[in-house]
């Protein structure tokens, strides 16, 4: 089960703090973490932990940062050839306040020096994978190049557009399952997505323009699916959320352990909700999954 991704990977700092800083003010944190991140690099870790072959195509800067991230990705059983190393590190400033709102300042880093050249030297890889896992926080013309070498090889392609972008149609007629929430479904369609009737119109628009079938996960309100045979929403699971950050990722990277099983559509989306479910009872985007998850 071998999976490839073309993502960011970043470092978190997280700042607590009462309120969020104003212009021109220097305010005191009264503590500090830090957390490996990246929407690409959790998602790795997530189908990783649950038993996928990942490998990992990406940029680290050449600073402390980029050494621990790799050796982040490499403890938990992410493959690191791929990766290659210029510039800074990503990083996300995080401002967290005690009301629980918060406020980033997100520098891409060496996210942003991934380029298509790098994506066809990495070509064997994509072809010999089951899959393609991607998201938008690298360039979108390495990501057109990643999707273009897998539809050349059929490989399936699972693209989680986040953060939204525009799209072109030859990018979306190559995407076997897209995988956006609710605003990201709305931004991509130029369609509001409260209701059920919009959120249906806003995914046959996608599946008329080639994708083969769209998730729109929607938070604590579960997924909707639907392809040209099938459609239906999964119930989130009823859980105490503690922190949702990367619900969206563990989903993902589980949704591609579950597909590239074998497992139905809807399986694999029941599977990756309660990945999900899990991953919001636990602080920090990439926790350890308990193998009862697999059971
Ligand atoms: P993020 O960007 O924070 O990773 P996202 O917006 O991409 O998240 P969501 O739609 O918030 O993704 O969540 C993905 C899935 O995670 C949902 O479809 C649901 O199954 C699960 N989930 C999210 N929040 C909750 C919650 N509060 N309780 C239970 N399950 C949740």
């Amino acid at each position: 089960m071998d999976i490839s991704i073309v993502g960011s990977i970043n470092i978190d700092l997280v700042y607590r703090v009462p309120y969020v800083v104003n212009n021109g003010e220097t305010l005191h944190s009264a503590s500090h973490s830090v957390h490996f991140g990246g929407k690409g690099a959790n998602q790795a870790v997530a189908a990783s932990q649950l038993g996928a072959n990942v490998h990992f195509i990406g940029k680290v800067g050449e600073d402390d940062f980029g050494g621990q991230a790799i050796n982040n990705l490499k403890n938990k059983g992410v493959y690191i050839d791929s990766v290659q190393k210029e510039g800074a590190t990503g990083q996300a400033i995080i401002q967290v306040t005690d009301a629980g709102d918060n406020a980033i300042v997100l520098f891409p880093g060496a996210n942003f020096l991934v380029t298509p050249k790098q994506i066809e030297q990495e070509a064997d890889i994509i072809s010999s994978s089951k899959a393609l896992l991607l998201q938008l926080e690298v360039p979108l013309d390495a990501v057109e190049k990643a999707v273009e070498i897998a539809a050349q090889h059929g490989i399936m392609v699972i693209l989680n557009p986040a953060p939204s972008q525009k799209l072109s149609d030859s990018l979306l007629k190559n995407i076997t399952f897209l995988t956006p929430n609710e605003t990201e479904l709305a931004q991509l369609t130029s369609i509001e997505t409260r209701t059920e009737e919009n959120i249906r119109s806003a995914c046959s628009l996608l599946l008329d323009k080639g994708v083969g079938t769209v998730v729109v996960t929607l938070g604590s309100k579960g997924s909707f699916y639907m392809n040209r045979e099938e459609s239906g929403w999964v119930q989130a699971l009823s859980v105490d959320p503690v922190d949702t950050t990367g619900a969206g990722d563990a989903f993902n990277g589980a949704l591609a352990v579950g597909l590239c099983r074998g497992d139905s559509l809807r399986s694999s989306i029941e599977f990756a909700t309660k990945v999900a479910a899990y991953v919001v009872t636990q602080m920090g985007a990439q926790p350890l999954i308990p193998d009862s998850i697999l059971e």
